[in-house]
């Protein structure tokens, strides 16, 4: 008669995080645990927290092992900053630049009427 209390499988003997199973049947009819590994975490837009599209969710190990345009988008600040927030950047960089060249005028046409 088969007990129906299960062991783990591994010399960790802890019900911690890392330690989790499930309990699944064998071709062999038999039950048993099997260890099941973490979950990974996406990465997030370091503006809004918003999980990154195009990278996806592994454990660090994992990161290490494939290749780096499977870890990155090919766009600046790809795999770090999410489309809508580099959008943002590019516009508001290109507000201030616009607004220098505008002070920059202004102040020219001042000094001109000065001199005359
Ligand atoms: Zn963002």
């Amino acid at each position: 008669m088969p007990s129906n209390r299960l062991t783990y499988r591994r010399r960790h003997s802890y019900n911690t995080k890392s330690n989790k199973v499930r309990i699944i049947k064998t071709p062999g009819g038999e039950l048993r645990y099997l260890h099941i590994k973490k979950r990974g975490t996406a990465p997030k837009c370091g503006d809004c927290g918003e999980k990154l599209a195009g990278v996806p969710a592994l454990r660090p190990h994992e990161y290490a092992q494939i290749s780096r345009p499977k870890k990155t988008v090919q766009r600046a600040y790809g795999g770090s900053r999410c489309a809508n927030c580099v959008k943002d950047r590019v516009v508001r960089a290109f507000l201030i630049e616009e607004q220098k060249i505008v002070k920059k005028v202004i102040k020219e046409s001042q000094q001109g009427q000065k001199k005359r």
